[in-house]
């Protein structure tokens, strides 16, 4: 009884693990400073798994796009790393399984195997195993294989450039037309949430830059200067999403991206909206122009292209968390975009659905009922009510929907109905799904409730933990103070190498300074100085949070109120 979503993660995982039988097992790195070469590489082949056995979920076709954005987060903050770091003890060595060693090693791993080519890509990994084949590596191993495979390519100064340094490049793109050509230029800048004035490093970043169906590679160093025939179409810069870079078009390219926009292909509208939303949020672009460009999303446009402006959507919501006036009017239009999307799928399956379609469907209930649609949060309860009368009468797809949203408005015998179910439930998946609906209460005191049952035998040890950090999504505050008070029976319910990361991420999520005083005075009492980097992490996260979100509420709010006429 699972959705797709559900057999998508299990098959990828398996994959994954697969996968260590080669990047690991078969070759094991030296050390844990090379720890990116088992996860970068078994996450990276889990993609390429599932998109060869798994055609019909077309991951392929957009996946680049995720891929490569997928540790940009954490990577633009000053508390990242290098892909490739050194590792001293026992908590380093666990704090290296994140998403720098995973996502930012598969991300870069797509990048240079894009650059060389798959072919000489394949070739020097299968040299480099050959020559490793029960022993172990370091990633210099792996890199002079490529690079005896890609000859003339420059390929160790970018290998070393993505793997030994940190951070997220960011290309700066301005064009003009000159006698029917256009002229690109690029410049490498540094893509950071919390340092604007950081002088940028310098990577020698892969480029494709796209005009109509005229595409030219180049490799940025620095700077560059390029030409494209004709001037109609727009500029499209990281053409197929592969490069590990954000873009910034100059007004008027942006301008023109944005009026053509529909007819890119889907992989680079997400990659362009993905960037713009990333930019707006450090106010290297207007809140106007994100939001001028998802508003040009049609109904029955892509539905991975829906998915990504509905989480679009869902971001603007939470900065108004604390100013429900404003709020009301940002859903207002929020939903006036989703709700005729919604309106083309209906809430059941039909035959033929994609596996798009069917997360689309789930998304947009989800997020149509987090930003409180009447006739969503209504149309769930009935569903729920029949569901308790026959549990045949809700499909596996909408499960997790509806009564994720039930328990988001739940009273209290609504909790216990809930509650009662997680009791009876037999598969494993199904029943960690319900103890977590519990601890997903808008409702205080039902989350407190939750937090109590944490500390119980019911949930088993992995659900409390989990529990509490599900609590922390609403209730970052709540979340983090009752684990620190419950520390000793919090501690035995997490692996012991985790606890440096565990409590930082509880209230890493909350909008109140006042959490950076405890998570450092926690981190000062708790945590050896050499295992802070999560602690830093949280507390940085919640600066930035603060500070961009003044700068950005102010800009929505004036784009709302000039689009009434
Ligand atoms: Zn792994």
């Amino acid at each position: 009884m699972s959705d797709v979503t559900d057999r998508q993660r299990v098959f990828t995982t398996a994959a994954h693990e697969i996968a260590h039988q080669w990047f690991g097992d078969l070759v094991t790195m030296a050390w844990w400073d090379d720890l990116w070469l088992n996860e970068g590489f078994a996450t990276w082949l889990e993609g390429r798994t599932t998109a060869k056995l798994h055609p019909e979920w077309d991951i392929d076709k957009t996946g680049p796009a995720y891929v490569s954005r997928a540790a940009m987060g954490s990577d633009a903050y000053a508390t990242t790393h290098p892909v490739v770091q050194k590792v001293a003890t026992v908590e380093q060595a666990s704090q290296a399984f994140d998403g720098i060693t995973y996502e930012k090693g598969s991300a870069v791993i797509g990048m240079l195997e894009d650059y060389v080519g798959a072919d000489a890509w394949r070739d020097g990994v299968r040299r480099y195993i050959g020559k490793r084949a029960y022993g172990n590596a370091v990633t210099g191993d792996l890199w002079q294989e490529i690079d005896a495979a890609a000859p003339g390519k420059q390929f160790l100064q970018v290998a070393h450039d993505f793997t030994l340094q940190p951070g997220v490049p960011l290309i700066k793109v301005a064009a003009s037309c000159n006698a029917g050509t256009t002229v690109v230029r690029l410049e490498q800048g540094e893509y950071t949430l919390d340092r604007p004035d950081k002088q940028p490093l310098r990577w020698h970043v892969p480029v494709a830059v796209r005009s109509g169906d005229k595409e030219v590679r180049v490799l940025v160093d620095g700077s560059a200067q390029l030409q494209l025939p004709g001037c109609a179409a727009p500029v499209l810069v990281n053409a197929g999403q592969k490069g590990y870079y954000r873009t910034l078009y100059a007004p008027a390219q942006f301008k023109a991206l944005t009026a053509g926009f529909a007819t890119l292909p889907v992989v680079d509208q997400l990659g362009v909206l993905l960037d713009t939303s990333a930019l707006a949020t450090v106010g290297l672009q207007p809140q106007a122009d994100l939001l001028g460009l998802a508003d040009t999303v049609p109904v029955g446009a892509a539905s991975d292209l829906w998915v990504t402006v509905a989480t679009v959507y869902a971001g603007i919501d939470d900065l108004f968390q604390d100013d429900p006036q404003s709020q009301a009017a940002w859903r207002r239009y929020a939903l006036s975009r989703l709700a005729p999307e919604f309106a083309t799928l209906g809430w059941d399956g039909r035959q033929g659905d994609s596996a798009q379609v069917q997360q689309l469907r789930a998304h947009l209930i989800d997020t149509l009922g987090d930003m409180g649609d009447a006739t969503v949060i209504a149309e769930a309860r009935r569903r729920f009510a029949a569901f308790q009368a026959d549990p045949t009468a809700l499909s596996p797809e909408l499960r997790y929907s509806v009564l994720g949203i039930v328990a988001r408005n739940a009273d209290a015998a609504t909790w216990d109905a809930l509650h009662r179910m997680a009791q009876k439930e037999t598969s494993s998946m199904i029943r960690d799904q319900d103890y977590l609906l519990l601890a997903g209460a808008k409702d205080a005191t039902l989350t407190q409730r939750a937090l109590d049952m944490a500390l119980t035998d019911e949930p088993g040890a992995t659900n409390s933990a989990s529990m509490i950090t599900t609590v922390a999504g609403e209730h970052p505050d709540l979340a983090f103070d009752f684990a620190v008070a419950h520390r000793d029976h919090v501690d035995t319910l997490i692996d012991t190498t985790s606890r440096a990361r565990y409590y930082p991420r509880l209230g890493a999520g909350s909008v109140d300074l006042k959490m950076v005083d405890k998570i450092q005075a926690y981190a000062q009492h708790y945590l050896a100085a050499t295992s802070r980097r999560d602690a830093d992490a949280a507390i940085a996260d919640i600066r930035t949070r603060v500070k961009l979100r003044a700068q950005r509420v102010p800009q929505i709010k004036a784009w709302l109120a000039g689009r009434k006429g």
